[in-house]
């Protein structure tokens, strides 16, 4: 295994394998930390497409202010 990068700071790990690396895949216990971090912060999420849920928080397409903008003038 050759070229393996550190998916958390995209180092390159020039070792062979977990052999060398007791953190593999991570280059280090921080990293390895951070990627614990991110599962338990809800970093990492199912990959699904954006559900209904989103368009709650979604403003509505705002309506031409031309007209608006007239009558304040
Ligand atoms: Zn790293």
């Amino acid at each position: 295994m050759k070229g393996v990068r550190c998916p958390i700071c995209d180092k390159k790990m020039d070792g062979q394998g977990p052999k060398e690396w007791p953190d593999w895949p991570f280059c280090s216990p921080r990293c390895r930390m951070v990627d614990l971090g991110r599962w338990l912060g809800g970093v990492y999420r199912i990959e699904t497409p954006a559900g209904p849920t989103d368009e709650d928080e979604s403003v509505p397409p705002a309506a031409p202010s031309a007209d608006v903008h007239r009558e304040e003038a």
